[in-house]
């Protein structure tokens, strides 16, 4: 059995060993994708001089009142060369026509015919309210690193660099088996011992909100022959991660640590000092060009998504070069019980109060118990030497 960290950091090797090829997508479709490629401004942004502010332009000096003398409009040019005593009507992000300097906002003057008074006591100060030319950033510069993950944010950027296509990181592929005799179909009332199989959903779920893509192939008996077969055919797809719930454990009938190794993929480790999930399998399978990450996940509910969010979810962040805020420390609202040495993920709600981060947990911490995670927000980390925390101590909790 090898510690959490330790069990991360030979995910996170493995999985930047894998080989991505780049593909390049339509502007609108790359939302949510990964940038593989540093991005160039073609032209400077803004690209010439502009209005910050609907106004009147003018050329400084000590001055209080000004004649207008025209106008421009965004989008609408007209030239304009501007004497001390002249003004010109401008709207917010138009050219700052030549010899102008300053712009003074609409709110700080009284127009009275053609002649512009300045307010009161308004303090006029040189180059005010222009937004220069190259100023966000100027041609030829990097706009957008590789590794930028395309948002509302970042597509604008992308745009006004007049990128039609991007290229960006490929989906990873995961395909998602299930495992067990007990399982029947959702569609099904389950009778006798029999259950439905919400595994599947979950890690399905879990998949598409890392906008990787799922492959769902459903699930299958506890059968070593039919269990084989499944991966074999896992192994022929155009996938780069397998992940299996179920039959990974110590029971008689936990085949799949035995299958993966007939199949040929190499077992980087079995069993991890943590609770929930600790009989967590992940192997390599790599024949010739092909690499497929195989991740073997307990068929308890709540250990296969703990295993998912502590381990695939950080390690593909990882390799993505991801840095989004994925835990917050907080203040136990009530005390936790933790008295081995393993490190644990309890569930929590998190939540703000007075400007302070606070957790509790007040649920039943049984590995079966689906309900109460899927109330819960966050996995509250308490450290392998860690015993007991108490309420009002701080702790580390993983958003969820
Ligand atoms: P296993 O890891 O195969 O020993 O399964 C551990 C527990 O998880 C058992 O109580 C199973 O009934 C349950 N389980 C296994 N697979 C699934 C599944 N696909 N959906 C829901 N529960 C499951
Ligand atoms: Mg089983």
């Amino acid at each position: 059995m090898i510690a959490y960290n330790e069990a991360l950091e030979l995910i996170k090797n493995e999985i930047e060993k894998l080989t991505l090829y780049k593909e390049e997508v339509d502007l609108l479709d790359s939302v949510n994708r990964i940038l593989a490629e540093d991005v160039i401004a073609d032209v400077d942004m803004p690209p010439f001089d502009n209005s910050a502010m609907d106004g009147y332009a003018i050329k400084f000096s000590k001055r209080k009142s000004w004649n207008i003398i025209g106008e421009v409009s965004a989008g609408n040019f007209s030239s304009f060369s501007i004497k001390e005593e002249d003004a010109v009507l401008i709207t917010t992000g138009s050219k700052i026509p030549q010899s102008a300097d300053t712009v003074v906002p609409v709110e700080d003057v009284v127009v009275e015919g053609k002649n512009l008074l300045l307010k009161g006591k308004t303090f006029l100060k040189k180059g005010i309210n222009i937004r220069l030319k190259g100023n966000d950033i100027s041609k030829g510069r990097i706009a957008l690193n590789k590794y930028t993950k395309i948002d509302s944010k970042t597509i604008a950027v992308l745009a006004s660099c007049g990128k039609e296509k991007v290229k960006v990181f490929p989906k990873l592929k995961a395909a998602i088996l299930a495992t067990g005799d007990e399982l029947v179909p959702i569609t099904k009332i389950p009778s006798g011992d029999k259950i439905r199989t919400s595994n599947t959903y979950a890690i399905y779920a879990a998949v598409k909100e890392m906008n990787y893509s799922p492959l769902m192939l459903g699930f299958v008996k506890d059968n070593e022959e039919i269990i084989q077969q499944k991966i074999k055919a896992a192994f022929g797809m155009n996938i780069n991660t397998l992940i299996t719930t179920g039959g990974v454990s110590v029971g008689k009938y936990d085949f799949l640590k035995e299958i993966f190794e007939k199949e040929g993929v190499k077992e980087i480790f079995w069993k991890v000092n943590i609770k929930p999930g600790k009989p967590f399998y992940f192997g390599v399978y790599e024949k010739k060009a092909k690499k497929i990450l195989v991740f073997g996940l307990p068929g308890n509910p709540v250990s296969a998504l703990v295993n998912f969010y502590v381990f695939i979810k950080p390690a593909i962040n990882n390799m993505f070069h991801q840095k989004h805020i994925s835990s917050i420390t907080a203040v136990l609202q009530c005390d936790l019980k933790k008295k081995d040495s393993k490190r644990h993920f309890l569930r929590g709600i998190l939540y703000e109060e007075n400007s302070e981060w606070k957790v509790t947990s007040g649920f039943s911490q049984s590995s079966g118990n689906l309900v109460e995670m899927s109330r819960a927000n966050c996995l509250i980390e308490i450290e392998e030497e860690r015993r007991n925390p108490l309420k009002g101590e701080k702790v580390k909790c993983i958003l969820m």
